[in-house]
């Protein structure tokens, strides 16, 4: 008896059995459709075998193995492996999720012709004679054999990519494959021009959520065949079948996009170092502001350390300044001196950002006598006033609605915006320098990825004097005009409940501030704060990111919280918060049975407890060992399936959570 083991996209952690007369070791790693329940399903076929533990006269027949395309080679195979077993995740939706939606269906791209080939050999530019840090990197890269980490440490325009693109032009000259991976999609276009005129003859392949299903399809199988020289693309790019990959680049390294935080709740930073592992070869993983958990590696020699402690460009590093506001009445949030610097940089026809990380006009509406407040129907949080609309928004589950003319309680007629958004401070500075030209970056404002590409394109032009923006604003973008970066609000995660706030909050700073000061403008950072004499805010002065980060893991070491520990997150919603708590009990209950050496601690409520109308709870689990918390884990899925559970309750296992 032939028979196939299939990966299925079905939420159960087993793989299914198909009769499959004419199926032979070639068909390892193809696509099969095969039927299920009442329909059709498209599956990989993972094994062969010759007998099933069901019964024969059971066993159904596969519809057809699909040999349209090469089959996945045993090394995806092994990745997709790797991830079910450390994220806890039935193979199938791993594979599954692996593969682009149209392949997943069963269907192929149409091909389209490939470009001619030039004939001539085309050069690329002229390069920079490298700075004495960068050389001595890609050197250390190039001396690589087998497999290493390396972390490259280096500030916003200190020449990382630089250096990235030197050691894929040594790959690329030994026939070698590339891949890396950055954290947004909106930075792909800009990094794709700049690899593309660096090697015109190399075939880049771009991979991102964004691109329509067809191009995405076609990527992935000029990938499979080899076509592909360089892969570039957001996170789900570590999971392109490269067959001759001897590099791989994680740029951004501690972006918080690396991890996905639905479904497959994996980290393709983590990931790509377990295939860089597989496959034995180097990563470079790169960033001004590392992660703990990759500084830490590097500190205790894992990793290695690669450092480039200067600009490339610039002649200097901004100034970084802190503004006391404990004793200042500030105008809308914003301080004299910020307002001062603002006014400067207008009459040297210069840039100035102000960084304030919440987008909207307020983020709560109120009516002062009552005491009623906008608050969403469906989640455990204020609704967000949009002025610009006229919208009330919940920035959680996307509820909507009109602003009401008076309030829904008493009908008080002068309800209250209170606290500031990014809608607010452009109002404010629109009326505050009636000259300038105000152009506010968010998510509401760059909806799209046209919208972003245009805002970008002005900011470039000139054609804005004061820009007002969240975080968007702050990853990978030059603007050779602007000089100074006014940060506001950024207090409020300086005593946040999550013991990763420092770290982003310095991070974000950090980035925004790189922002300003490039080219032959010395930048200028102003911090708003009421705790002026935070070490979080003298590193940033003293741009000392070591110091930072040894203060923290310090901090962590003591209480005990990751790099030093491993967890991971059982989180159930339902409709009732009792509901999620008893499963959350009863998965405790019958995870301390096999607990060793790993402790589970209470289940909570969420800090958002409620999200579109569910009640959310969740459990911690934690271990000194990654080993012991992984055996743990394994066994403990299987009872966790078994257990019994309330009708529209859900769970899912949060491996290496990055969110509380
Ligand atoms: P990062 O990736 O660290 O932000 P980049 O590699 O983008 O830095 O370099 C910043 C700028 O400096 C780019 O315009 C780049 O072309 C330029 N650059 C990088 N290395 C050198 C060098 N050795 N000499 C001159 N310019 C350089
Ligand atoms: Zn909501
Ligand atoms: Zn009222």
């Amino acid at each position: 008896m032939n028979i196939v083991r299939v990966a299925l996209d079905v939420p159960l952690p087993r793989l299914f059995d198909y009769l499959a007369p004419d199926s032979d070791e070639s068909d390892i790693g193809r696509r099969v459709t095969v039927p299920f329940g009442t329909g059709s399903r498209t599956g990989v076929i993972i094994e062969l075998a010759t007998g099933s533990e069901q019964p024969g006269d059971k066993l159904k027949a596969v519809t057809g193995i699909l040999r349209d395309m090469p089959a996945l080679p045993a090394a995806w195979l092994a990745l997709c492996e790797f991830c079910a077993r450390y994220y806890q995740t039935p193979l199938g939706e791993v594979t599954s999720f692996a593969l682009p939606p149209m392949l997943r269906r069963g269907k192929l791209p149409r091909t389209k012709k490939p470009a001619a080939a030039t004939s001539e050999p085309v050069s690329g530019p002229a390069l920079p004679r490298l700075l004495a840090a960068q050389q001595a990197a890609v050197e250390a890269i190039a001396d690589i054999a087998g497999f290493h980490a390396l972390l490259l440490h280096g500030v916003t325009g200190s020449g990382k990519t630089e250096v990235y693109l030197r050691a894929i032009d040594a790959v690329l000259a030994r026939g070698g494959q590339a891949l890396m991976l950055v954290p947004e999609i909106a930075l792909t276009p800009q990094l794709e021009g700049r690899v593309a005129a660096r090697f015109p003859a190399a075939h880049i392949v771009c991979a991102n959520s964004g691109m329509a299903d067809a191009a995405r399809a076609r990527g992935f199988i000029e990938t499979l065949t080899g076509r592909a020289d360089i892969v570039l693309g957001t996170r789900l790019a570590v999971f392109m079948p490269l067959t001759r990959l001897q590099l791989i680049i994680v740029d951004e390294e501690h972006d918080a996009s690396f991890k996905q935080q639905e479904g497959l709740r994996y980290s393709a930073r983590d990931v790509a170092v377990w295939r860089a592992h597989q496959l034995n070869i180097p990563i470079v993983l790169g960033s001004a502001t590392p992660s703990l958990e990759t500084f830490h590696h590097a500190s205790t020699g894992r990793y290695q350390l690669l450092e480039l402690p200067e600009r490339a460009v610039a002649e200097a590093m901004p100034v970084v300044r802190i503004v006391d506001t404990r004793r200042e009445k500030l105008q809308e949030g914003l301080s004299a001196a910020l307002l001062e610097g603002l006014q400067q940089r207008l009459m040297r026809g210069e840039q100035s950002l102000v960084f304030l990380n919440r987008r909207g006009y307020a983020p709560v509406l109120a009516c002062p006598p009552c005491g009623w407040i906008s608050r969403c129907r469906r989640c455990a949080a204020n609704l967000v006033l949009h002025l610009a609309d006229q919208r009330l928004r919940c920035h959680h589950c996307g509820f909507e609605t009109r602003i009401p003319r008076a309030c829904p309680d008493c009908g008080n007629v002068d309800l209250l915006p209170f606290g500031r958004g990014t809608q607010r401070l452009e109002t404010m500075l629109v009326e505050r320098f009636p000259e300038a030209r105000v152009l506010r970056i968010d998510r509401d404002s760059a909806s799209t990825p046209k919208k972003w590409q245009t805002l970008l394109a002005s900011i470039h032009a000139g054609e804005a004097d004061i820009l007002v923006g969240t975080q968007m604003l702050a990853k990978g973008h030059d603007f050779p005009l602007l000089t100074l970066v006014g940060a506001v609000g950024a207090d409020a995660a300086l005593f946040a409940a999550d013991f990763r706030a420092p770290e982003r909050l310095f991070a974000q700073l950090m980035q925004v501030g790189g922002r300003s000061g490039r080219a032959d403008l010395p930048g200028e950072v102003l911090i708003q704060t009421e705790y002026p004499d935070h070490p979080l805010y003298r590193a940033l002065v003293d741009h000392d990111y070591v110091r930072f980060a040894r203060t923290q893991l310090d901090e962590r070491r003591i209480a005990g919280f990751p790099p030093f520990s491993f967890q991971a997150m059982l989180r159930a919603e339902a409709r009732t918060m009792e509901q999620s708590l008893a499963f959350l009990a009863a998965a405790r209950s019958a995870g301390e049975v096999l607990a060793d050496g790993v402790t589970l601690y209470d289940p909570v409520p969420m800090r958002m407890q409620r999200l579109m109308t569910l009640e959310r709870g969740q459990l911690l689990v934690e271990s000194l060992s990654r080993p012991a918390l992984q055996a743990f884990l394994a066994k403990w899925m299987e009872k966790l399936y078994a257990l019994k559970m309330p009708g529209g309750l859900r769970w899912h296992l949060d491996v290496d959570p990055l969110e509380f």
